[in-house]
This record gives C-alpha cells, sequence and structure tokens, in this order.
C-alpha cells in the first residue's frame, strides 16, 4: 500500500481507528461521537472488490465514491485526520485487506465502527481485528429507529410476521401521524386510495426530481468509474444524485413541497418515459446516511399538520419509511445468513442476458430495466411486479437475482435489497413476511401504466406468438403449484380462475409455457 503523507508521518499511538463505510457518511454518527481528532484517526476505503462482487453498474458506484469523497472532505475541514485510499492509490481489491495493512502498520488501541449494513462485512471485518489483535467496538447504527435487537424481541412474539402489525407498533411507539392515541385521520392506513392508475391520458403537471449537477469533486468520482470500471453496465451520462448532506436535505424539501400531496393516490401506477412520478428518490440519500429517517418521516407529518398534503399521501409515504424500510433491515437481521441461500420453489435458470441491457422486445421489461440501467433507478413497483415477478414466473435462481438488484440500483445496500428480492418479490423464503407470492397475469401491468400499448405481445393472449411472456408464465407457474395455492386462503381465487380454463386453453399454455421459458434470452 502507499501510505497516504499524513499515514507516513511518526506519531503517537493511535487510540481509535474508526471506520467509516461507504454508506455511513453521518458526522453525528455513534462512531464519531467521542472522536478525539489528536488521538483517533478515521480510515475511510474505496475498494474495487465492492464494486466486482456483484458487477455494479456505473451509477451505483458512482453515487457511493462521490458521496464519500465529499464527506471525507467535509471531515477534513473540521481539522480531523482522514486516512482516504482512494482507487488507483492502493493494493487492495478489498476493504477488510485494507484493514488489515493498516492495523498492521499502525496498531491501534481500538477499532471502532458503527455496524455495517452487510452481514458478509460484519463477519470479516471483525476477523480481520482479531487476526490483528486489535478490540473492535461495533456502535450501533442510530439511523434506524428500531435496532437489530428491538426488532428481534418484537418478532419473537408473532409467529407470522407482517409488516402492518410492525408499523402500528411504532405509530404508537413514535407518536407519528397519532391524534389523541388514534391513528390520524381514522384509519392505519389508506392503501386501497394508493392504488390508482393514471387512466389513458396518462400522468399530467408532474413536478420534476431536483437534479444535482456534479461539482469537481463528483466529476472527479465520474471520472474514476470510467477509468476503473470501463466494462461495468449503466451511463453516468445523466449522473444528478444529492451526494451531499446540503443537497441531500434540498431534495428532501423540494419532495414534500412538490411532489408529497401527490405521492398517494399513484403511488403503484407506471407510465412509459416517467421515471420517478410522484416518488421521493431518497432512498439513496437515507441509505448513504446523509439524511434520518426520522427527519424525513417529520418533514411529511408536518407537511400534513400544515394542511400542505393531505393523509393518504403522507400516510401512504410515512407507511413506507417508518414501516417497511424498518420491517425489512429488521428481516435482514433475523434472517441472514440463510437469506441469502433461501430457495423455496428451487428455481435455477439462469437471468435473462437483456436484464444486463434492457434489449427486449417486452416493453414493461424494456421501461424498467432500461431506465434501471441509465439512472440506477426505479420505483416500487416497477422492481417488484415488473422485473422482480418476472424473474419469479421465469423461475430464475435467486441468488442471480439478488445479485442483479444489488448491483444496478443507486440505493443498493444488502439489507435493503435481499430482504426486498428474495422475501417480497420471489417468495424464496416460502413467505416468511408475505401472505402469498406477488404475481399477476399482464393484465395488472395493462391495467396500472401503459406499457402494453407500445408492446409486441397483448397483455390478454396467453398462448402462440402474440402471447403476452407475462401471462403465458402467470398461468404456468399457478398450474405448476396448483395443489399448494388451491389450499391457502389468499391464493385459493387464483386457482379458481385457473380452473375455469378450457382444458385445450390449459393444455396450449403450458406447451407454449414451455417455449418460452427454453427461450427467455430472445423473448
Ligand atoms: P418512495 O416510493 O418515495 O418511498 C419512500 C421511501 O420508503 C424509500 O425511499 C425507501 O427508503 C422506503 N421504502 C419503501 N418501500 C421499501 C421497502 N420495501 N424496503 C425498504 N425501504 C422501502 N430499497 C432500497 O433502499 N434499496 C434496495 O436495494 C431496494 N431493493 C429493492 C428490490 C426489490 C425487488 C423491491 C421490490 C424493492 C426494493 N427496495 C429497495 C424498496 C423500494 O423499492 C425502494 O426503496 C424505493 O423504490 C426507492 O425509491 P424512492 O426513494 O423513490 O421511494
Ligand atoms: Fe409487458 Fe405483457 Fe404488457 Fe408487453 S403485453 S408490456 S410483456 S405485460
Amino acid at each position: 500500500m502507499r501510505p497516504t503523507p499524513a499515514m507516513s508521518r511518526p506519531r503517537k499511538a493511535i487510540r481509535h481507528r474508526v471506520l467509516i463505510l461507504g454508506d455511513q457518511l453521518d458526522a453525528r454518527s455513534s462512531a464519531l461521537e467521542d472522536f478525539d481528532p489528536v488521538r483517533d484517526r478515521i480510515l475511510m476505503v474505496e475498494a474495487p472488490g465492492e464494486a466486482a462482487h456483484v458487477w455494479s453498474a456505473k451509477p451505483r458506484i458512482a453515487v457511493f465514491l462521490a458521496a464519500m469523497r465529499h464527506f471525507a472532505r467535509a471531515l477534513e475541514s473540521r481539522g480531523w485526520p482522514v486516512d482516504y485510499l482512494a482507487l488507483g492509490t492502493h493494493p487492495h481489491a478489498a476493504i477488510e485487506a485494507a484493514l488489515a495493512d493498516v492495523l498492521a502498520r499502525d496498531p491501534p488501541e481500538r477499532v471502532v465502527a458503527v455496524e455495517p449494513g452487510e452481514w458478509r462485512l460484519e463477519q470479516s471485518i471483525a476477523r480481520v481485528a482479531t487476526e490483528a489483535g486489535v478490540p473492535l467496538a461495533w456502535r450501533e447504527d442510530r439511523h434506524f429507529l428500531v435496532s437489530r435487537r428491538e426488532f428481534a424481541d418484537w418478532a419473537r412474539g408473532y409467529r407470522q410476521l407482517r409488516m402492518e402489525s410492525f408499523y402500528r407498533r411504532m405509530r404508537k411507539l413514535t407518536g407519528v401521524l397519532m391524534q389523541d392515541g388514534e391513528p390520524a385521520g381514522g384509519a392505519w392506513n389508506f392503501d386501497a386510495r394508493n392504488r390508482e392508475s393514471y387512466g389513458r391520458e396518462g400522468p399530467r403537471d408532474i413536478a420534476a426530481v431536483p437534479r444535482f449537477a456534479p461539482d469537481r469533486i463528483t466529476r472527479d468520482a465520474l471520472e474514476a468509474v470510467e477509468r476503473h470500471f470501463p466494462g461495468h453496465p449503466g451511463d453516468l451520462a445523466a449522473f444528478a444524485w444529492p451526494v451531499t448532506r446540503e443537497d441531500a436535505l434540498d431534495a428532501l424539501e423540494a419532495f414534500v413541497r412538490e411532489r408529497l400531496p401527490a405521492f398517494g393516490r399513484h403511488q403503484d401506477a407506471m407510465w412509459t418515459g416517467e421515471e420517478t412520478l410522484n416518488h421521493s428518490l431518497l432512498s439513496v440519500a437515507m441509505n448513504l446516511k446523509l439524511l434520518d429517517p426520522r427527519e424525513v418521516i417529520a418533514a411529511a407529518e408536518l407537511a400534513w399538520r400544515e394542511g400542505r398534503a393531505g393523509i393518504e399521501s403522507v400516510e401512504g409515504f410515512v407507511r413506507q419509511v417508518l414501516g417497511w424500510r424498518e420491517f425489512i433491515r429488521g428481516i435482514y437481521w433475523l434472517d441472514m445468513p440463510g437469506l441469502r441461500e433461501a430457495n423455496h420453489f428451487g428455481h435455477a435458470r439462469p437471468l435473462p442476458a437483456w436484464y444486463w441491457t434492457g434489449d427486449t422486445r417486452m416493453a414493461c421489461m424494456r421501461e424498467a430495466v432500461g431506465q434501471t440501467l441509465r439512472t440506477g433507478y426505479a420505483h416500487h413497483i416497477q422492481r417488484l411486479m415488473v422485473m422482480g415477478q418476472f424473474a419469479l414466473l421465469a423461475e430464475v435462481d435467486p441468488k442471480a437475482v439478488a445479485d442483479w438488484y444489488l448491483a444496478v440500483y443507486a440505493d443498493a445496500v444488502e439489507w435493503a435489497e435481499l430482504p426486498n428480492v428474495a422475501g417480497m418479490a420471489l417468495y424464496a423464503d416460502g413467505g416468511r413476511f408475505t401472505s402469498k407470492p406477488y404475481v399477476a397475469s399482464g393484465a395488472y401491468i395493462d391495467r396500472m401504466s401503459d406499457y402494453c400499448r407500445h408492446c409486441a405481445y397483448r397483455p390478454k393472449v396467453a398462448a402462440g406468438p402474440k402471447a403476452c411472456p407475462v401471462t403465458t408464465l402467470y398461468w404456468h407457474f399457478l398450474a405448476r403449484h396448483e395443489e399448494a395455492f388451491a389450499a391457502h386462503p389468499r391464493t385459493a381465487l387464483m386457482i379458481r380462475n385457473l380452473r375455469r380454463m378450457e382444458p385445450g386453453a390449459r393444455e396450449a399454455v403450458s406447451l407454449w409455457a414451455g417455449r418460452v421459458l427454453e427461450s427467455l434470452d430472445t423473448l
């Protein structure tokens, strides 16, 4: 390793070597609460292996690098010593190797770090510290409202884990959207009002998401991504993510002012060429810890209390952050490392090649995959009911699907990605927290978007050259699991519909599905 100038200077033994990972970018974090610039030193590492262990897309890598570089600069400007190992200035592929080297050269009294968002890193960092003979102090990640232990304690009380009961408990505990002990607006959720499509005319008057023009530090990071990861998918031409706390706060303010009021009604809708609609795009800033979820929730709640946004929008949004986000993180730590191996249906097909290019005649997949690769973003229903459900219906190996999701999204961190992919989208965990697999025919996508109008296939056709592959594989999936789904109250209706099909039609769908599954790459 080529030491940074600060590291080569002789000095007194370090008290705390504070390791800051790429998604821990908050100067108020627990790892820095007792930081002493005279006795402690920070270590930050740009590790190429983190971008290669899944074949990460350029926007995702760039978000991390740009935000890390800005954060290191902000710490340095406080006079805090930071050993920042930038790409190309050190020989280590992995963070762990860089840490081992630093500990060997300059052993501190202790390593201090916030608990990581990834099981693999937690294990390997602990191993490095043990091997170096340096005590390691994990500090709690305070960027969640519920600690790992609190979630585990809550989960112990339930046979089935359901987000709704967790969410209601969180509302009561925090008092968010509560009035005199009752849920604001008279209901715990307004889900039923959150599922409208845009109708035939499509969305109108949606405020644009603010774009943050790359400054010099970000431009350097983008250039480093192009130089070090030339063959990776994705595009940096339109890079405009907030990568500093100041920009993240601006993004939050603009969302609450301009898009939150209409967030609720069309939360599940999709539209060609409309990549962001009324969504917040705040997951990136929250996952990097540039924003605290508490301030995000508080800003949304205040908008409701001051009459700037209706309850169906604010509750719909708060449910995502206070409910789903915390719940998913709790599930991750409860179910790792087994979750990574989960494969309830025993699916083993490779991911269709067009997940890496968007080059398919299926308009829904072309749109959703295309924007994902271009920007690093797709909203929840695109991830769940377009790309996720297709991977399930196409019987793709859950590990291959999870690796893809972890690689392509700018907000991808494993604690958020894996339960959503393995648990919610693929039912690979056998229904740990969902009551049934999220599957629907092409008719659902047709109802919730205009994609089918631009498609080579027909959503209602289940067999033959014009058949919608989603519809074909949906019926095939139900037929394969007919017995199990017939016995389950949440899926029995689907099976009754399947059984209404003429035997000849059912046979034709089955034959056609076989052909579709054999030609996934060329759909
Ligand atoms: P909005 O629609 O504006 O929602 C507000 C916020 O709620 C989000 O920013 C996010 O922080 C939170 N949120 C909503 N739903 C979830 C959820 N199911 N899990 C966790 N947080 C949630 N989210 C990630 O942050 N990282 C991922 O890697 C990720 N992978 C996903 C993979 C699949 C298959 C699915 C179905 C969902 C995934 N999600 C992931 C959750 C969700 O899709 C994204 O958080 C959301 O689309 C981000 O866009 P947004 O900020 O505009 O969200
Ligand atoms: Fe997607 Fe089928 Fe609609 Fe085409 S017809 S856009 S494949 S759902």
